[in-house]
């Protein structure tokens, strides 16, 4: 005889297995958060503060950045190793930015 109560978990873990595995977009890294602002990170690189980021070079966005996992210019955004959780844009930026070889 099944438990009620093992098979409802076993029904949550299998949608939460499920979902992870179908690569649910994970939420957009938010600008305001402390690790954005310490990172100078912006959603869209034509708003970088080149003042405060002087190392910022014209073109170089998330989708060309050797630390993101998501696909170039996915509207979803995807992975990043500095933003673990989350989504950053793909048209963003970052101090950490590293061209993608
Ligand atoms: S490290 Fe790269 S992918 Fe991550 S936020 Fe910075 S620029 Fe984007």
């Amino acid at each position: 005889m099944t438990d009620p109560i093992s098979r409802r978990q076993l029904v949550f873990l299998t949608l939460f297995a499920g979902s992870a595995l179908a690569g649910e977009p994970q939420p957009k890294v938010n600008e305001k958060d402390s690790l954005s602002a310490a990172l100078g990170y912006v959603s869209d690189a034509k708003r970088v503060d080149t003042k405060a980021s002087p190392a910022y070079q014209a073109g170089s966005t998330c989708s060309n950045c050797s630390w993101y996992q998501g696909k170039a210019g996915d509207p979803a955004g995807g992975p990043c190793t500095f933003f673990p959780g989350k989504s950053v844009d793909a048209n963003g930026w970052c101090r950490m930015w590293n061209k993608k070889q």
